[in-house]
């Protein structure tokens, strides 16, 4: 088949490189000049069947969900609270919160990360992909209660078979020596077969893998419009009209919506800002050996190749300039303050690279994936802040769809029209 993908962010690459290995005629449009440069540009690293990030499953059942969902969010600004389609998000995401729904949620999203992880490394062991990274998330908790809110979703999971161990502070700390002694932590969960890794990097490679397979890659070219009809017609900034096309998969992330609106579809989204904070490690034996997600902070530690990066900052809506250098002091001192001695900060803030990014987070913090009731037309994105650790698998879901093969995880939670 001919079919193009828009979008050449993780999930646009990993779709591509699945279509072309089936033998399709692929085409992926970008509007950027590479790939990876936008919301895959330099997120935390990690690919967590563990579901750390708390925004990403956020709807822990209880009463407690809200006042959960408030703490991890650092600036909700007051255009953001009055906007109808976000109250309307924001209702459906806390109805989501009732104890079968969010165990059932927890499954899918934790199937499809481990389908994830096999995928990726069969990949890698297929085209012989080298790339930055290590294992091993240390969730750190506080205090008791702290440890509490983490055990609906440790039940689930050990259901899974996604090991894990409660640890004390002493024995985080001896997995962490270079952490500092004033950070308090009273325990910690150790997920060991978690993964951290260069999100950029492995698009890049594997972009270079899926061109060998016949993937032909248009950068620098925005698609403005798609047609229905007999077959998918895409009007792009190219001089060359593309043509048309019997498939059409959007991976376009936080812009999906805006393609979709003259096909009167809507995803029920929302889009977060994040921020990370890179810089280059000075004495590795100082860094982090794990990726360490503190539920307190709300910031991610992990090392990526040479650097160490910190991740924080879940804003809804447009932030200020105030609030971004707000976010990036506090990057910086959360970094001094973690791992002293890790990185090279003697240029100050200014030294270290600041970066910050758009995820897209449905109704029940699912991504999806599927076809559209435009036919031919098939969308994969929304993966909050998951979308690294669940590409490989996402984009092998849409490939088995498109070719009416048995999907290796149940494809209904992930519906486009579930909603
Ligand atoms: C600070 C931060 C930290 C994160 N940390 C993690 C983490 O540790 N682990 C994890 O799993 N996830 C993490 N995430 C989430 C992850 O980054 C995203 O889920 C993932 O990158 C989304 O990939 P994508 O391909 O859908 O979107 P993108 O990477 O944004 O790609 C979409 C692409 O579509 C292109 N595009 C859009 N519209 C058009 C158009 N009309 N025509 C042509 N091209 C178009 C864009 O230019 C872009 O390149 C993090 C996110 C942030 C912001």
């Amino acid at each position: 088949m001919k079919i193009a993908v828009v979008g050449a962010g993780i999930l646009g690459v990993t779709t591509a490189y699945e279509l072309a290995l089936d033998g399709h005629e692929v085409t992926v449009f970008e509007k950027c000049a590479s790939v990876a440069e936008v919301a895959s540009f330099a997120t935390g690293g990690a690919m967590a069947a563990s579901l750390t990030q708390p925004l990403s499953h956020a709807a822990w059942p209880g009463p407690g969900a809200l006042v959960r969902f408030f703490r991890n969010l650092d600036i909700l600004p007051a255009t953001a609270a009055v906007n109808p389609s976000l109250l309307r998000w924001f209702i459906g995401w806390s109805g989501a919160s009732s104890d079968g729904f969010f165990q059932n949620r927890v499954k899918a999203a934790c199937a499809l990360a481990v389908h994830s992880l096999e995928r990726m490394d069969a990949i890698c062991n297929d085209q012989k992909i080298e790339f930055e990274s290590g294992s091993g998330q240390l969730d750190l908790c506080a205090s008791e209660a702290d440890l509490e809110s983490h055990r609906p979703k440790l039940a689930v999971l050990k259901e899974l078979g996604v090991t894990h161990q409660i640890l004390t502070a002493e024995e985080a700390r001896a997995l962490e020596p270079g952490m500092s002694s004033a950070v308090a932590i009273q325990s910690a969960v150790l997920f060991p077969d978690d993964r951290i890794g260069n999100c950029r990097q492995f698009s890049q490679l594997l972009k270079e893998r899926a061109a060998q397979l016949g993937a032909r890659f248009v950068l620098n070219t925005t698609v403005n419009a798609i047609k229905s009809g007999q077959r998918l017609e895409l009007q792009t900034t190219a001089i060359d009209p593309p043509g048309q096309f019997d498939r059409v998969v959007l991976c376009t992330g936080q812009e999906a919506n805006t393609l979709l609106a003259s096909l009167k579809i809507r995803l029920p989204c929302v889009t977060l800002q994040g921020y990370s904070l890179s810089a280059p490690m000075r004495e590795p034996l100082n860094g982090p050996r794990n990726a360490i997600f503190d539920m307190r902070a709300n910031v991610g530690i992990a090392r990526i190749g040479s650097r160490v990066r910190l991740t924080a900052g879940s804003v809804i809506g447009k932030p200020s300039a105030g609030a971004r250098k707000k976010i990036q002091d506090q990057l910086y001192r959360t970094l001094q303050s973690y791992f002293p001695g890790a990185a090279q900060l003697s240029q100050g803030p200014q030294g270290a690279q600041f970066w910050g990014g758009q995820s897209v987070l449905s109704m029940d913090a699912l991504p999806f994936i599927g076809p559209t009731p435009v036919p031919g037309l098939y969308i994969n994105t929304g993966h909050g802040l998951n979308g690294w650790g669940m590409a490989c698998g996402s984009a092998q879901l849409i490939a088995d769809q498109i070719a009416g093969r048995k999907c290796g995880v149940d494809e209904a939670p992930f519906r486009v029209g579930r909603f």
